[in-house]
């Protein structure tokens, strides 16, 4: 498109996403490069499924997947007719991954990460996209609590790693299907003696799920579910050997943790573990990653029995709590003078890269003193200067920015300079 001729009509980002310019995406990339890092140390791999599947996947209810999210699905029906979803989430994409490629078939525990964009037609405010992005972590095919703390142990490595110090984490056991009903009887029990106190949709939750009472932001709700009973004395022997076992093996990875009874992730699927590390970095104090185990949601997809855990981050909220520095940039500007010039310029900025040194020609013609100006908006480090002169000696002066040091030498002699 010529520089001329702008669009028409101007055309602005959908509502609910977001760009992400040069200035800021430096602190995606570090991101991203840090948790998959981090990750491949424990031995995780990435597993990149595609960004929309058909929609039933979705509807199936597994994952996250609430009556709320499959509400906000991004649905549309293809050329072909096909009813297709941009995912709302990670987890169903996984699992259909794992049972189509018959990944469980292969030697376990199966260790995945991934990062992108996720869709829901959420009603977009403060830091809530339609278009977010997401780290996700799962591990499939270990029923070992060592997995668990494992799991909690990288997170928090990961958060270290950004700097994150303001944290806490939170850990609880959400029970199993032998041992949880009992508990959720209890608390639709309690909840019903104590309706007056209850906004009207915990007084539905109080029916359909009592456990996600606990999730509640109202203050009365918060303030009668304090006084709940607890799911520590409900859980079954084998739940109550697991998180005992958890807590002690995070003893081993030295991490301070909080067990918080009422964190229940208001998520049918999680069985056992679950986690959240929360941080006031954001004001109030709230999760920035948060996870647990799910020991049956493959086979109620309708896939191998095999158990899950993992957590999730939301990349934008992280990010707005991590300062992440930014890489130190060193651009040689190389400013030439005339047509002959430019070709060895452009000579020269190849020889550069080839060495590893970020290097810069631009294509239109100035005098020097315009040169000069130009690298300075661009911050760059260095200005190589090639003119006749130098053409016809091979030395090439080197100006750096900084300093106004210059030196004079031949490519290979500037190299010296460029990486000192
Ligand atoms: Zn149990
Ligand atoms: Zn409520």
């Amino acid at each position: 498109m010529s520089e001329d001729s702008p669009p028409k009509k101007e055309v602005a980002a959908v509502k609910g996403t977001h760009d992400i310019l040069p200035g800021e995406v430096e602190k995606w990339q570090a991101l991203e490069r840090l948790a998959r890092e981090t990750f491949e140390l424990y031995g995780y791999r990435e597993l990149r499924a595609p960004v929309f599947e058909a929609t039933e996947l979705f509807e199936k209810g597994t994952g996250q997947t609430s009556d709320v999210v499959t509400k906000e699905m991004y649905t549309f029906t293809d050329k072909g007719g096909r009813s297709l979803t941009l995912r709302p989430e990670y987890t169903p994409s996984v699992a259909r991954a794992i049972i189509e490629h018959r990944l469980d078939l292969q030697a376990r525990p199966m260790r995945f990460y991934y990062m992108g964009p996720m869709f829901r037609y959420d009603r977009p405010q403060k830091g809530r996209y339609r278009q977010f992005h997401q780290i996700d972590v799962e591990v499939f095919g270990e029923q070992d609590p060592a997995c668990d703390a494992e799991l909690i142990g990288m997170a928090d490595h990961l958060l270290r790693r950004l700097g994150v110090t303001d944290k806490e984490i939170l850990v609880n056991s959400v029970g199993c299907r032998a041992c949880r009903p009992a508990y959720s009887q209890a608390l639709r029990e309690e909840a019903g003696k104590r309706t007056a106190e209850l906004c009207p949709d915990c007084r539905r939750k109080a029916e359909t799920n009592p456990l996600r009472i606990f999730d509640c932001k109202v203050e009365a709700c918060q303030s009668a579910a304090r006084s709940f009973p607890e799911i520590q004395g409900f859980l079954c022997a084998e739940c109550r050997d697991h998180f005992t076992e958890v807590l002690s093996l995070l003893g081993l990875y030295g991490i301070p943790i909080r067990v918080d009874p009422k964190l229940v992730r208001g998520l049918d699927y999680y069985t056992k573990t679950t986690f959240e590390f929360v941080s006031s970095g954001l004001g109030a104090q709230s999760a920035l990653l948060g996870g647990g185990r799910y020991d049956d949601m493959m086979k109620d997809f309708g896939g191998p029995d095999i158990c899950g855990n993992g957590f999730a981050i939301g990349m934008e909220r992280l990010l707005s709590v991590v300062s992440l520095p930014l890489p130190e940039r060193r651009l040689l500007y190389v400013a030439y003078l005339g047509g002959a010039a430019k070709r060895t310029a452009v000579e020269l900025a190849r020889f550069f890269r080839e060495e590893g040194v970020e290097c810069l020609v631009e294509f239109k013609d100035r005098g020097m003193k315009a040169h000069f100006g130009r690298a300075n908006k661009l911050e760059a480090s260095w200005v190589l200067v090639v003119g006749e002169d130098e053409i016809r000696k091979g030395r090439f002066g080197l100006k750096e920015m900084a300093t106004g040091r210059q030196v004079e030498g031949t490519r290979e002699e500037l190299l010296g300079s460029l990486r000192g």
